[in-house]
């Protein structure tokens, strides 16, 4: 049998080591995973709640249309109700946006390195992928402008950028949107949206009254702890919405998830708590680095890139060993860095003392 011709030049996403295994393998009691940005706190109370009550509710489909998360967000955020369009995670709305726009003979212009789920839909979809590389780890907005011609359908921002932590100032966003065509959509991903702390970020939402061809995409995955029950959005205006809902399955998010997701707007005090937290264990990991001359980027999200000065995949291994998961850079484009999620006080502690060793060890200071 043959598969589209793209498919065999892209290889399946390489998921990290679920925690059983390294417990398993390296005869470890306690893992800890700091792999994925996922919230080290885990969810609301009343999103436990919520999901025991939907339970009975399992026999019948979800409501396609989302109606009551649909409403309470669209309040939340001060837009319509026509204006959200709901997927199994915001991947699947990188998808359906891939799948509803691009095609042979397009374009799509991002940033590398960045959150790679872009180009690989892209790729699917038979689309021209033009990266822009990412300078002192942020995004050369001015290259990614020249880079735009009249087959260009996509542009992707990621801010804050993952793997970096770093983000497009409001002037640079503003800017960029007055100069780019009308005929580009502009995604910007900001799945680490209620971690930013910076006074610059640009607030998107009010853009979209001006802005026809923005389209801003959040999750339910990261701060608010359910990443897994798959549940993210994208906003835009109701036009763009409904020019993209085609391409979406009728039936994408889980009862479940939609349950989750709208008792976790209502617990808005134990996403301030997390944020307030993963604040803090960023200032810790910035005062690590500084103490052990490691480079970084100041991060807006809740994760860290670090440089080690050697293999990522090194580092990795190390705390691997150690019962510690994190990202190797090698994947990310940045090979001799890692990603690390902040994580609780004690974990972060558990960190330090590992790579305090290494670094000893290595003879790196
Ligand atoms: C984690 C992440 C996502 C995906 O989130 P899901 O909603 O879980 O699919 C999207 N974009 C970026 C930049 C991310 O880091």
């Amino acid at each position: 049998m043959k598969v589209k011709r793209q498919l065999e030049q892209l290889p399946p996403y390489k998921p990290g080591k679920p925690i059983e295994e390294v417990k398993r393998e390296y005869g470890l009691e306690k893992v800890i995973k700091l792999a994925s940005n996922e919230n080290p706190y885990g969810f609301s109370p009343k999103v436990k709640e919520a999901i025991l009550q939907s339970l009975n509710g399992l026999a019948i489909y979800p409501d396609g249309y989302s109606r009551a998360l649909r409403e309470k967000l669209a309040k939340h955020l001060g837009i319509n109700e026509t204006q959200i369009i709901f997927g199994n995670g915001s991947d699947e709305v990188v998808q359906i946006i891939c799948r509803a726009f691009l095609e042979a003979g397009t374009n799509t212009v991002m940033a590398k390195p960045t959150f790679p789920q872009y180009r690989h839909n892209a790729v699917i979809e038979n689309a021209e992928v033009r990266e822009i590389p990412l300078v002192n780890g942020n995004h050369d907005l001015d290259s990614m402008l020249q880079a735009i011609d009249e087959h260009t359908r996509i542009v992707w921002i990621c801010n804050p950028n993952n793997p970096t932590g770093t983000y497009v100032r409001k002037h640079e966003l503003l800017s960029f949107l007055e100069k780019v065509p009308k005929h580009v959509l502009v995604v910007v991903d900001e799945a680490y949206y209620e971690y930013v702390q910076a006074e610059n970020y640009p607030q998107t939402v009010p853009l979209l009254s001006e802005y026809d061809n923005l389209m801003i995409l959040r999750t339910f995955s990261k701060a608010y702890g359910l990443a897994g029950l798959r549940i993210g959005y994208g906003i835009a205006s109701e036009t763009l919405i409904q020019q993209m809902e085609p391409a979406r399955e009728p039936f994408n998010t889980s009862v479940l998830a939609q349950a989750a997701a709208l008792s976790a707007l209502d617990d808005q005090e134990f996403l301030k708590d997390c944020v307030e937290k993963n604040k803090h264990g960023l200032k810790q990991f910035y005062r690590f680095c500084d103490e052990h001359s490691l480079k970084y980027y100041y991060s807006e999200g809740n994760f860290i890139l670090i440089d080690f000065g050697i293999e990522g995949n090194e580092v990795f291994q190390y705390l691997l060993e150690r019962g510690i998961i994190v990202r190797s850079g090698n994947a990310l484009g940045f090979p001799t860095s890692v990603r690390i999620t902040i994580g609780t006080e004690a974990q972060n502690q558990e960190v330090f003392a590992a790579l305090t060793a290494m670094l000893k060890e290595k003879q790196l200071v």
